[in-house]
């Protein structure tokens, strides 16, 4: 199936404009999201399941999430009737730390590449429009986040990333929520501003760079945005 890749000529559609056309224009495309259940991804999911309510929602089952987490993708997975897929890694987490140790010590970036890129990989293989939460404000590495991105699978399978909050900053992440009655993942209550596996997420002590917090200062990428391959689309 070809997908209507419209690219550069969506960036000035505002999210839900932009969830409505590609919808419309690519009906049968297979569609998901990638979830941490963040509230931008609550945003992303209420947008486009209006046009499929049963939009695949992948999350990256790492097993290393806060308790506050599942509770949370449990809760809204009931509330909102969710396909919810748990991308899984090869390995349960005590087998992985019985073969490798604590790995998201001594190298996270092979943490992330075992229990949260491969996963993802492979689960993303069947579809050809990928809905994420990125935003371009949320890190110095998504300041050139495109809303909509041609990018390509290790195994050469091609797909569209679609950004629809790319332009959007926090305060309209929460006013939306608040307009819509979205509940927050409670550990924002707590001052988390980006929220991913437990050990590798402390708080920010800079407000200005949301995701200070997570490795340590570090690193400010896990991975599952940056290893395929991002290409100059054809024009529609
Ligand atoms: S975020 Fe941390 S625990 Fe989670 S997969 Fe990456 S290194 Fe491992």
């Amino acid at each position: 199936m070809s997908i209507t890749v419209l690219h550069e000529e969506v960036e000035h559609l505002a999210a839900a404009e932009l969830a409505a056309r590609l919808f419309a224009e690519n009906t049968g495309a297979p569609a998901c999201i990638t979830s941490s259940f963040q509230a931008e991804d609550m945003v992303v999911l209420h947008l486009i399941r209006k046009h499929a309510p049963d939009v695949p929602v992948i999350f990256l089952e790492t097993g290393y999430h806060f308790a506050e987490t599942y509770a949370y993708r449990d809760q809204m997975a009931k509330e909102w009737s969710l396909n919810l897929v748990n991308a899984l890694p090869k390995t349960t987490v005590a087998e992985h730390e019985s073969a490798l140790g604590k790995l998201y010590i001594v190298d996270p970036a092979q943490c992330c590449q075992i229990r949260k890129v491969e996963p993802l990989m492979r689960t993303l293989e069947p579809y050809h429009l990928w809905f994420t939460g990125l935003r371009r404000e949320q890190s110095p590495t998504r300041k050139n986040l495109r809303k909509m991105e041609l990018h390509t699978l290790p195994t050469g399978t091609q797909l569209n990333k679609i950004s629809l909050l790319a332009d959007w900053t926090w305060q309209q992440v929460l006013d939306y929520c608040a307009a819509n009655n979205i509940p927050h993942l409670p550990l924002y209550e707590k001052g988390y501003l980006s929220i991913g596996c437990e050990p590798c997420t402390t708080l920010s002590d800079d407000p200005n760079n949301p995701r200070a917090g997570r490795w340590g200062g570090k690193k400010l990428e896990c991975g599952i945005h940056t290893f395929t391959e991002k290409e100059t689309a054809p024009q529609a």
